[in-house]
C-alpha cells in the first residue's frame, strides 16, 4: 500500500515513524515534510493549503491512502476533493470539519443535542456582543469564530476587556475572516484533559486521553501556545469519566450529525473540561491533536493501518487495538521568543546522542538540515517523547533526552505531567 501523509510538524513526523512499521505499507510520501520526515518518507514539496496539486499528486503516484495531518486542507474540502477522484483519505469533509472549523457551528451542534458544553452567545454585531456581555458574570471567554491558530480565544477578567476583545475580532478584525463572529462563553472551572477518537460516522473507537499544556511557562504562566508538551493517558478521565465522555458527548454528537446527514469520518479530537459536575466539551479539533499524538503514538502497540482504513470502510466495530500500559511523555522545546516573533537558525547539538534511543523518540516540528548540522526552524522545535513504567518513569526519561540537547535560547517547560503525578 502507498500512503500519503500530509503536513510536516511534530505530529506528522509520529505518524510517519509509527505508519513505516506497518506491514501493510509498501512505499510512504510526505507532502511538504521536513529534512527529519525525509529520513522516514519519500517528500513531495506540496503545501497542506494546495489541495488540487495534492490530488493530483495522489492520483500520479496511484497513493492508496492519504493522512491528512492538520486542519487546513480538511477545512478547504480535501476529502471531498479526494474523494470525489476516487482517492482514499482519511479525515472528515468539509461540512463535518465545520466542528473544529466554526465554533458557532460546533455550539449550534452542541446545543441542539443537549451536549453539556459552556452556555454562549453567537454574535456578528458587536453592539449585540456587548449587551450579551453585559448580563454575564466575569471572567469573559471571547472568541474567534474560525481557525486562528489556537490563538482566537481570549479570557477577560472585567468587562471593559471583554468589550474590547469584541472590537479586536469584530471590528479591528485581528484574526481576519476567523473574526467574522464571535463566540461569547461562560468561564468553566475544572480540570482540561483531551480525548482522542476514531469514528466512521457509526462506531466510536476510542483512542487515549491525554493533557496537553497550552501555556509557555511553568505553572501554567504566560500566554498559550501550539503546546507545550503532552502526557497520556491522563488521570483524570478516569474509568468512569471515559464511559461518560463516550455516553454524554460522543454518542449523542455522532447520533446529531447523522441527523443532520454529516458523516464524519476521522480522528474527533474533543478538548474537554472535568467540571466538578462531569464533562463538558471546549472545543472540537478534526485531527489529531500536536503534540498529543506524539505520546498516543509511542503507546500504541497495534498498526495503525488497518485502524485508518477500517475508519474509511465503516467497520471500527470490528477492530480493537492494543495499548503499551506505560504512560508517555512529551517535552515541547521551543525556540527563544516563541509563541511571539521567535529566532531561527540556531544549531541543534545531541540530536546524534539520542539516536538509538530505546524508551524513546525525538519528532522534529520546527527544523532543517543543513551541511549536516540539525539548524531550528519553526517556534515549536522539537518534541522530545519517551516512555516509561510510571508516569513517573516517563517523565523521568523523556527529560534525561532533553538534557543531551541544547541550543542558544532553548526553552521548555520544567512541569510537563506533574499534574499526572500528583493524581497517582
Ligand atoms: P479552545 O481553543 O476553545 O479550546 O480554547 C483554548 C483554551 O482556552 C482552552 O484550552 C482553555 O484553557 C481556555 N478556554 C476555552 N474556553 C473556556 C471556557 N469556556 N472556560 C474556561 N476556559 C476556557
Amino acid at each position: 500500500m502507498k500512503i500519503l501523509v500530509i503536513g510536516s510538524g511534530g505530529r506528522e513526523h509520529a505518524l510517519v515513524w509509527k505508519i513505516i512499521e506497518s506491514p501493510r505499507m509498501t512505499k510512504i510520501y510526505c507532502a511538504p515534510g521536513s529534512a527529519a520526515i525525509g529520513e522516514l518518507a519519500e517528500l513531495a514539496a506540496i503545501a497542506p493549503g494546495q489541495i488540487e496539486k495534492l490530488a493530483d499528486f495522489a492520483s500520479k503516484e496511484k497513493i492508496d491512502l492519504t493522512v491528512v495531518g492538520p486542519e487546513q486542507p480538511l477545512t478547504l474540502g480535501i476529502t471531498d476533493l479526494f474523494e470525489s477522484r476516487g482517492l482514499r483519505i482519511f479525515g472528515p469533509n468539509k461540512v463535518a470539519a465545520q466542528l473544529e472549523g466554526s465554533k458557532a457551528f460546533a455550539k449550534e451542534i452542541l446545543q441542539q443535542y443537549n451536549i453539556p458544553t459552556a452556555a454562549s452567545g453567537t454574535f456578528i454585531d458587536a453592539m449585540l456582543a456587548k449587551q450579551y456581555i453585559t448580563r454575564q458574570r466575569a471572567p469573559y471567554v471571547i472568541k474567534a469564530d474560525g481557525l486562528a491558530g489556537g490563538k482566537g480565544v481570549i479570557i477577560c477578567q472585567s468587562r471593559r476587556e471583554a468589550e474590547n476583545a469584541v472590537d479586536e475580532i469584530l471590528v479591528r478584525k485581528a484574526f481576519g475572516e476567523a473574526g467574522d463572529k464571535v463566540v461569547i462563553e461562560e468561564f468553566l472551572e475544572g480540570e482540561e484533559a483531551s480525548f482522542m477518537a476514531l469514528t466512521d460516522g457509526e462506531h466510536v473507537l476510542p483512542l487515549a486521553s491525554s493533557q496537553d499544556h497550552k501555556r509557555v511557562f511553568d505553572g501554567d504562566e504566560g500566554p498559550n501556545t501550539g503546546g507545550m508538551g503532552a502526557y497520556s493517558p491522563a488521570p483524570v478521565v478516569t474509568p468512569k469519566m471515559h464511559d461518560r465522555i463516550l455516553q454524554e458527548i460522543l454518542a449523542p454528537l455522532l447520533a446529531g450529525l447523522k441527523k443532520k446527514g454529516i458523516r464524519y469520518r476521522g480522528v474527533i479530537y474533543v478538548g474537554l473540561m472535568i467540571a466538578e459536575d462531569g464533562p463538558k466539551v471546549l472545543e472540537f479539533n478534526a485531527r489529531f491533536g500536536d503534540p498529543e499524538c506524539q505520546p498516543i503514538m509511542m503507546r500504541l502497540k497495534s498498526d495503525l493501518v488497518p485502524l485508518l482504513e477500517a475508519t474509511l470502510d465503516g467497520k471500527l466495530n470490528e477492530v480493537s487495538p492494543q495499548w503499551h500500559d506505560e504512560p508517555a511523555v512529551c517535552i515541547v522545546l521551543t525556540a527563544n521568543g516563541y509563541p511571539g516573533v521567535y529566532d531561527k537558525g540556531k544549531e541543534i547539538r545531541g540530536l546524534d546522542k539520542l539516536r538509538n534511543w530505546t524508551n524513546g523518540f525525538v519528532f522534529h516540528a520546527g527544523t532543517i538540515k543543513q551541511s549536516n548540522r540539525w539548524l531550528t526552524s519553526g517556534g515549536r522545535v522539537l518534541g522530545v517523547t519517551a516512555r516509561g513504567e510510571s508516569i513517573a518513569a516517563a517523565i523521568k526519561e523523556a527529560y534525561r533526552g532533553v538534557g543531551e540537547i541544547s541550543w542558544d535560547g532553548m526553552h521548555y517547560r520544567k512541569d510537563i505531567a506533574q499534574r499526572a503525578l500528583a493524581k497517582v
